[in-house]
Formats: structure tokens, sequence, C-alpha cells
């Protein structure tokens, strides 16, 4: 299990539309592990396969709150199967824009199908704070930010600063 480097934006891989897994093995699982160390590192409580540059259909959540008490979930080709039409507000950020928040409107449940860690279908319905995780993140899987949908204004403003920010760090 390793730790990997988060891809932030501005970067054209984020843009990219993540391939579906064929079948869950070993090669995958030990990408869902990565993907979870990464996640816990980062202190997020979602993380796309593509945000460590691997084009996949898996996404990882952990939205338990308490100290020690964790819950990671692994989620590979999630299919949204029904949503609310009544949204809710969060405000949003990402691993991948960092420092950055916005208020996000989304469906406020969802019903999500996919395989879990050992390749197993399953169905499990969302709301709260986990419906919006989900939807966040399976966004990244269509390529997908959360400043998508704020203003063309405001999403420059923040891709403008996270270029800059980028070209005065030197990562050594
Ligand atoms: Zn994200």
């Amino acid at each position: 299990m390793t730790v990997k480097t988060i891809i932030t934006e501005p970067n054209k891989m984020l843009r990219q539309i993540s391939k579906t897994v064929d079948r869950v093995g070993k090669q995958e699982q030990n990408i869902m592990n990565d993907m979870m160390d990464t996640m816990y590192e980062a202190n997020g409580i979602g993380l796309a396969a593509i945000q460590i540059g691997v084009p996949k259909r898996i996404i990882v959540i952990d939205i338990s709150k308490e100290e020690g008490k964790k819950n990671p979930m692994y989620f590979v080709n999630p299919v949204i199967k029904n949503k609310d039409s009544l949204k809710a507000t969060y405000e949003e950020g990402c691993l991948s824009v960092p420092d950055q928040f916005a208020e996000i409107d989304r469906p406020r449940k969802c019903e999500v199908e996919y395989l879990d860690y050992n390749g197993d279908k399953q169905l499990l319905k969302a709301d709260g704070l986990f419906a919006t995780c989900i939807q966040h993140e399976m966004d990244h899987l269509e390529g997908i930010l959360f400043i998508d949908y704020l203003s063309k204004l405001k999403r420059s403003m923040i891709i403008k600063k996270l270029s800059k920010l980028k070209s005065n760090t030197a990562i050594l």
C-alpha cells in the first residue's frame, strides 16, 4: 500500500473519462488500497482513481467523522440508478482543487449500483453528505470537477489562482 501523489487542477488528466473495469482482481484491489491510503493521508472523504493518475472507474469514500472509527467504502463501475428531484447544498472542496470551496447543489438522495472490493454487485441508497460525496466522486469519472458548476468567471479565477500557485511551487 502506497500513498500516491494527487493530481491537481489544471491538469488534462483530470478531464479524462475513466474506463470501465472488466474484472475486480488483485491489481484493482491494490489500486483501491493505494487510493484509500492516499485519501486518508490527505484528510479527504472521497477520492477517484483518476486523481492519482489511474483512468479507471473506481472511487473510494469514508465519511466517518470520529477518529479511530474508519468506514472505508469502495465503488467499482458505479452507476446512479435513481436520484431525488430535491436538491441539497453542501460546501464542497476537492483534493485536486486545493484550498478552494464552493456551495454546490446536487440531488439530495441517490441510489447507486456498483461492484464492491470483492467484485460483488451492490445496490446502495445514499443521502445527505454521503449522496453528495458519491456524486462528486462520480463526476471525476466523467472528467468533471465541482468548479465546473460555478460561473465561467468564478471558475477561471480559481484555475488562474491554482496555475499561479503551481508555477510558484517547487515540489522537491
Ligand atoms: Zn474531487
